[in-house]
């Protein structure tokens, strides 16, 4: 009997029961806005930046209106001017070289390695190109952050980290986002905690975290967070500094609240999915899972393993016999960007030369959604399904 898989790869789990009290109090009260508090009231959305300063060690939060903000206007408060180059990678997403965009900067794309991270001698190469690297945990896979550190130091190249797939996850027992100068995380409904959308920006330096907080949209309100540097790091911004509205409200903050709370928790479950996953996918011939680093504390909210030097066709035919078996699998290698894939060569607002070692990781990227709607025996069925047709594929091409 040929077995299916009938789950469905994008239904999240509902939001806490606490949440949506929350959320309803929020509602029944009508102070949505962030700054509309009551006499002596601390807002939602202030309450959030401060709990999640503390869950990732951060002196100073500000909430935003999406990941892609937050990584705008860490762009921006770091300095970053119409026609600057700002290194980022290859294999993201299109938000991240859109936020470098946003602020008239230019994408430099650096390599990625077959573990899926940024290629670090390729970023050696470009160091000097740039003075900002935003750098992306793509899929939650954390390069050699020692090194890049080190690298970056020395070259006086600033980091500022994308965490929309690291929310949760550690390098050397260190919170993702907090080893480059600005993190930046997202709340959007498929990354690690889902409020619609929604974004955090973290840094210990007050003259970033000021500015960031004027940036968001704060008018002279800035004093209403508790999760930002004192009124004397506002003095001489508050007159230079832009007012890009972008702001958390207090509906989503209150959503998120408690989600922040259990993040450990769901991380834990996303583990026990992830690592079920991949040990239903090995010693497939032909199919090369990902290397985690021993540093790295990973979120395995999604899965991805590598069909190297595939012919494309046989690709497409391995996608086609798991989709039609409800395996719902996404190739970073077809030739046009659909749903969430894109690659550099898809911005085309960003030239780039070509990369040929990393076209042929990029060609062989299979990439998989794990909900935590998953059971553990659901993981079961869908490796199954992955190693029957990876290898009926692969064993036909020989
Ligand atoms: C989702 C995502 C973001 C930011 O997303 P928003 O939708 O703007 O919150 C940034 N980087 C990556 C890699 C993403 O997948």
């Amino acid at each position: 009997m040929i077995e299916n898989f009938t789950g469905s790869f994008t239904q999240q789990e509902p939001i806490p029961e606490v949440g949506i009290e929350a959320a309803i109090n929020v509602l029944r009260n009508g102070r949505l806005h962030r700054y509309n508090t009551a006499q002596g009231e601390v807002s939602q959305t202030a309450l959030l930046e401060q709990e999640f300063a503390a869950s990732v060690g951060a002196k100073y939060c500000i909430a935003v209106a999406s990941g892609g903000y937050a990584m705008g206007t860490a762009l921006r408060a770091v300095g970053v001017k119409p026609g600057d180059n700002v290194l980022s990678n290859a294999f993201t997403l299109a938000p991240v070289p859109g936020a470098i965009a946003s602020v008239g900067g230019v994408p430099v794309f650096v390599g990625v390695t077959e573990n899926l991270t940024i290629d670090l001698n390729d970023l050696e190469v470009k160091l000097s190109l740039a003075s900002v690297l935003l750098l992306s945990h793509m899929r939650g896979h954390i390069c050699d952050m020692d090194r890049l550190t080190a690298m970056c130091d020395a070259a006086g190249v600033v980091v500022i980290e994308d965490c929309a797939h690291t929310m949760g996850a550690a390098w050397a027992g260190i919170a993702s986002g907090r080893q480059g100068t600005i993190g930046c995380y997202s709340c959007q409904t498929y990354k690690h905690v889902n409020s619609g959308e929604g974004g955090f920006l973290v840094t210990d330096d007050p003259d970033l975290a000021a500015a960031s907080v004027i940036l968001s949209g704060s008018y002279m309100l800035f004093e209403k967070h508790i999760a930002a540097p004192p009124v004397e790091a506002f003095v001489d911004l508050k007159y230079t500094t832009p007012n890009i509205s972008g702001r958390m409200d207090n509906l989503r903050a209150a959503i998120l609240r408690p989600q922040i709370k259990d993040l450990a928790k769901q991380c834990a479950r996303w583990n026990k999915r992830y690592y079920s996953l991949e040990m239903g996918l090995r010693d497939i011939p032909g199919l090369t899972l990902v290397q985690r680093h021993a540093k790295e504390t990973i979120v395995g909210s999604s899965i991805q393993f590598l069909l190297l030097d595939w012919l494309s066709s046989d690709i497409q035919e391995v996608i086609a016999k798991c989709g039609e078996r409800g395996v719902e699998l996404k190739w970073f290698g077809a030739p046009e960007p659909v749903a969430f894939t894109s690659r550099y060569d898809s911005w085309h607002y960003a030239p780039s030369k070509r990369m040929n070692a990393s076209d042929r990781i990029l060609a062989g990227i299979v990439d998989m959604r794990v909900p935590l709607t998953f059971s553990l025996e659901d993981c079961a069925v869908i490796s199954r399904i992955i190693r029957a047709e990876v290898s009926a594929v692969y064993q036909a091409a020989r």
